[in-house]
């Protein structure tokens, strides 16, 4: 198995995008948030991503519904259900192969971090739960940074997507890391933030705030700061992905 293989796979199961790193990669991570303390055998961290479709936003854009369609099919179902199953098949397909994967949520490692489950299992092992920062791990696999607005962006849906994380112990080649910026500090987020700061957490006008089940985080990507983060990434040809009618940058 090499990693054009598992890339055919994932894109077969539904992935829109996938990157891959040697677990190596991690090396001085906290063992909280290290892969190789949910699978010391493993030899690769691998991140799939599946889109947010662009209608998701449009009944937040126009006031025509509030964030129903976007919480179910841009988070939750997406989530829970599209992504699960992508990944799930890409695991069942590699252990067909003959090779192991530990399929992760990309649950907020820091947010986790509040809530700790238990005592370690051993001496030297680290608390459960263990939780690996996807979005570091993402960036290790190439598929983008974090952006101004805390929002982790790609060149392809800019904020428009969601991942999933498997450690394996498949030896797969590492993908370079993306050195341009994909944020390029162009600020439209802060200034299109009804409180004025792109870090807050109170913002109503399209966030999404979760459960206990997601740490209670706050999911920006529909928030002013990720429409218009995206709006603009479009506008100036920053996105590969193309839509038929444009993203708004107005708040409403
Ligand atoms: S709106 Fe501009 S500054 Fe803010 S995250 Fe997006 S690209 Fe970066």
């Amino acid at each position: 198995m090499d990693s054009r293989m598992v890339k055919e796979a994932a894109r077969k199961f539904g992935a829109d995008l996938i990157g891959m790193t040697a677990i190596g990669s991690f090396a001085g991570t906290a063992p909280e948030n290290d892969p190789r303390s949910i699978f010391p055998r493993g030899k690769s961290l691998i991140v799939i991503g599946r889109k947010i479709l662009r209608g998701t936003l449009r009944g937040i854009e126009n006031g025509s519904r509030a964030k129903g369609i976007f919480e179910d099919f841009g988070l939750y179902m997406l989530e829970d259900q599209f992504l699960s199953k992508t990944t799930y098949d890409l695991v069942i397909w590699m252990e067909s192969a003959g090779f192991e994967a530990v399929p992760m949520f990309a649950y907020d490692a820091d947010a986790a971090a509040k809530y700790p489950l238990g005592s370690p299992v051993a001496p030297g092992k680290p608390a459960p739960n263990v939780y690996v920062d996807w979005k570091h791990a993402a960036h290790l696999c190439g598929l983008g940074e974090v952006g101004r607005n805390g929002l982790f962006i790609t060149p392809q849906f800019g904020t428009l997507q969601r991942f999933a994380m498997l450690i394996t112990d498949a030896e797969l080649e590492s993908d370079e890391i993306i050195t341009r910026n994909v944020c390029d500090n162009c600020d439209v987020c802060k200034k299109s933030c009804p409180l004025n700061d792109t870090l807050c957490h109170r913002c109503g006008s399209g966030a999404v705030q979760t459960s206990f089940g997601r740490f209670n985080t706050v999911d920006k990507i529909a928030a002013p700061c990720g429409r218009a983060c995206l709006a603009s990434l479009e506008e100036r040809g920053l996105i590969s992905c193309k839509h038929t009618t444009p993203f708004r940058k107005e708040v409403k």
